[in-house]
């Protein structure tokens, strides 16, 4: 990722006047993509579910080749040890294949970023994903979903929040999408852009991309008679990653085989083995979408922690 020479983002009580007032304007255009995106979510017969902070069971975000997470954070409660929230996959594909067919949450990540990507502009150690499942879909599905929401987001803000847009001059920037987005593979970017494939094709592109066939943790789609993997990463234009997803594996015998090929703890996922041993864990397809990087693009920032009130930057604490 390359990085660039920015003023890392301050915390409220030390902007200015004029600083204030665009957080105030990124602030109202992230409460419109939140109500826009919510609202097509619900439309489209998604129960939205309430997040957890604690779990035995988290995203490994292992082996993933963009990972640079410097600690993960585990206490003990009731004596027994339980993680912060990293994703909450492992509880969407609990709950999709039971109660909730089609969910959706607004999950809170923990990701202890390494200090060294506080000036990528991308990263922020505590951010939100608007991270949803549905049972028995395919990565299609997924598609035209994204595609739909995005598009209406688009063209709503381009109507209610016109003087926010302008403010923040992403007027002319941000325009529909045309639909279905185009699909790329991760094999053939590699094959023309070299190991930095996301940067190249994040500052080629000029329209939302789909890349697939991503090779990642345990629990996307791999074909093991192709060595393709079923899953996709959602890239904006001059920006990049903005969603990550997949089909999702349900066999047992797949997933404790990748389980064990990756060296993640088995004992963090018993309760997903026994559920896909038992048969009762479903063929699920879904994703996340980082709320600061949707509204960090829309709003043309240098830095997704401007979309935060209170500032995540890697390597730094602050008292707020
Ligand atoms: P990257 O490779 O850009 O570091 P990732 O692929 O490791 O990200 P995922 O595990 O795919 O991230 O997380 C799902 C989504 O959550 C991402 O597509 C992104 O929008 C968002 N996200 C991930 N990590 C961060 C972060 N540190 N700060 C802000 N948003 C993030
Ligand atoms: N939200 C992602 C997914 O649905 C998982 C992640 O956060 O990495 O695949
Ligand atoms: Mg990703």
């Amino acid at each position: 990722m390359i990085q660039q020479e920015i003023e890392l983002p301050k915390p409220l009580d030390q902007l200015t006047a004029t600083e204030l007032e665009r957080k105030a304007c990124i602030g109202k255009v992230m409460t419109y993509t939140l109500k826009s995106l919510t609202d097509t979510f619900v439309n489209k017969g998604f129960q939205w579910l309430l997040p957890v902070a604690l779990s035995q069971s988290t995203d490994p975000l292992w082996p993933d080749p963009g990972a640079s997470i410097e600690k993960r954070i585990e206490v003990d409660i009731y004596g027994k040890p339980v993680r912060t929230t990293a994703s909450m996959i492992i509880h969407k594909l609990v709950a999709s294949s039971t109660a909730y067919p089609k969910l959706f949450i607004l999950s809170p990540n923990i990701r202890i970023e390494k200090a060294e990507r506080a000036k990528t502009g991308k990263h922020i150690y505590e951010f939100t994903q608007l991270d949803f499942e549905m049972c028995n879909a395919e990565s299609k599905d997924v598609f035209s979903l994204v595609e739909d929401a995005i598009c209406i987001l688009i063209k709503d803000l381009k109507r209610e929040m016109n003087s926010e847009l302008s403010q923040l001059c992403r007027c002319e920037s941000i325009q529909v999408p045309k639909v279905p987005f185009k699909i790329y593979d991760r094999a053939e970017l590699e094959a023309k852009y070299g190991l930095d494939w996301e940067a190249g094709i994040a500052e080629e592109t000029t329209e939302p991309v789909w890349i697939t066939n991503i090779p990642r943790e345990f629990y996307d789609f791999e074909d093991f008679k192709t060595g393709k993997w079923d899953n996709y990463d959602l890239f904006l234009p001059q920006f990049g990653e903005v969603l990550s997803g997949a089909k999702r594996e349900y066999e047992y015998t797949k997933i404790l085989s990748k389980i064990e090929r990756d060296q993640v703890k088995k004992d963090n996922y018993s309760l997903v083995l026994k559920m896909a041993k038992d048969g009762r864990l479903k063929p699920t397809a879904g994703a996340g979408i980082g709320m600061e990087r949707l509204v960090g693009w829309i709003s043309g920032v240098k830095h997704i922690a401007e979309c935060q009130p209170f500032p995540r930057v890697p390597g730094s604490v602050q008292e707020l």
